[in-house]
């Protein structure tokens, strides 16, 4: 593939936060964007050059991106897969692949893919009917039953102890298919970044630990607190998970780490990833820089840390009952510290408003400031 170079069009499906970050890598590097998404208040549409505010399956504006796009990517994962593979057959580079999104977008594909692949996941059953928890469950028991599609943040679950819980679960979900997945004894969570270009040049970014609080990401701190043999193997799974899918782009992968430092796939998500915001600050190259070189056929650019950082989520939570803006005033003044905001006009409880990254001598002493800070927030 021939680089794709600025001042070329490159179009992404979806206009949240990711989307807003990865406008600003690519405009701060002389591209243009054009943001597909129906919402009028999408956070990406501040930074496009073009917002097309027409639902995903549209086909006029389908139309326009395969026109006036030099290639195009994702930020989320339910967009219509169709639509993707629709766009790669007008001959637009589109990066990931509608299939590897296909395959990310539904649990059961996802860890029966992982597990083709010689990887580990959790034991789970699927579940298309209600006839698929008729059998003996004990191998999935105690566990969660998930919806296998649309769930995020914890959304979509439901803790189950007995066959007769993960059925009442299944009914209350409208039987729509669903994983049952084994409870596993977490010594904690990690996950990688990797990046594969279609020259098939695989980079990861240095593991994150994460903590999750109520079901969403809550803090990531890198480098992770674990032996440097479990980092080492989460980075090689997580390559060796990009390549079998021959994915072309960002691909965020989340891990198990067990009691026994034995490591598990739990999910996959084709893009961006929340845990992966501390590249904004503590790698040469983030994230969003490194979506925009994968779709653009350029070289990944550096990976590696430039000093320990810990992420902090700011959830619609902070700004409260009245959505009264938070005083930033303290958070700013922390000279390293950095602050993102998404531009949401509308806090509510739960919803990702912005994140901060603080930057510090080891992960510890950025996790104490990082406490600290929030501290001082409602
Ligand atoms: P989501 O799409 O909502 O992120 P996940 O499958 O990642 O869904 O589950 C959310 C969180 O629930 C995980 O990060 C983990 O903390 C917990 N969890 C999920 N599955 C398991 C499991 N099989 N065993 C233990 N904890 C789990
Ligand atoms: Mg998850």
């Amino acid at each position: 593939m021939k680089p794709i170079l600025p001042p070329a069009m490159l179009g992404i499906l979806g206009g949240g936060q990711l989307g807003r970050m990865f406008a600003v890598a690519a405009r701060t590097m002389g591209y243009r964007v054009t943001v597909l998404d129906p919402d009028p208040a999408a956070p990406a549409a501040a930074f496009a050059d073009v917002h097309l505010c027409r639902p995903y399956t549209d086909e006029a504006a389908l139309h326009t991106l395969a026109d006036s796009c030099a290639a195009v990517t994702t930020e989320f994962e339910n967009v219509n897969a169709d639509s993707m593979r629709w766009l790669a057959a007008q001959g637009v580079p589109v990066s990931p692949s509608g299939d590897c999104v296909a395959i990310a977008q539904d649990r059961i594909a996802e860890k029966t893919f992982v597990r083709q692949a010689g990887l580990a996941t959790a034991p789970f059953l699927a579940v298309r009917t209600a006839r698929d928890l008729e059998g003996d469950l004990s191998p999935y028991l105690p566990g969660i039953l998930k919806t296998a599609r649309l769930g995020y943040d914890g959304k979509g679950q439901a803790r189950v102890e007995t066959a007769e819980a993960a059925r009442y679960a299944l009914s209350e979900f409208k039987h729509q298919p669903c994983v049952l997945e084994k409870l596993m004894p977490l010594q904690t969570e990690i996950s990688v970044i990797v990046t594969r270009s279609a020259r098939n040049e695989v980079t990861s970014f240095p593991v994150a630990e994460n903590q999750h609080a109520g079901g969403i990401l809550d803090v990531s701190i890198v480098p992770a607190r674990v032996p440097a043999g479990v980092a080492e193997r989460a980075r090689a799974m997580a390559m060796q998970l990009a390549e079998a899918l021959d994915y072309v782009g960002v691909l965020a992968v989340e891990f198990f780490v067990l009691q026994d430092d034995t490591l598990v796939i739990n999910e996959m998500a084709p893009r961006p990833h929340n845990s992966g915001h501390y590249t904004l600050d503590a790698t040469l190259t983030s994230q969003f820089e490194q979506q925009v070189r994968a779709m653009c056929g350029l070289y990944p650019g550096r990976t590696e840390l430039l000093s320990p950082v810990v992420m902090v989520n700011l959830l619609g939570d902070v700004w409260g009952e009245t959505g009264e803006e938070p005083d930033w005033e303290i958070l700013l003044t922390a000279p390293n510290t950095k602050l993102h905001l998404y531009g949401k006009a509308q806090a509510r409880i739960g919803r990702k408003m912005g994140h901060f990254n603080v930057l510090a001598a080891s992960a510890e002493d950025a996790l104490e400031q990082a406490q600290a800070i929030r501290e001082t927030l409602p």
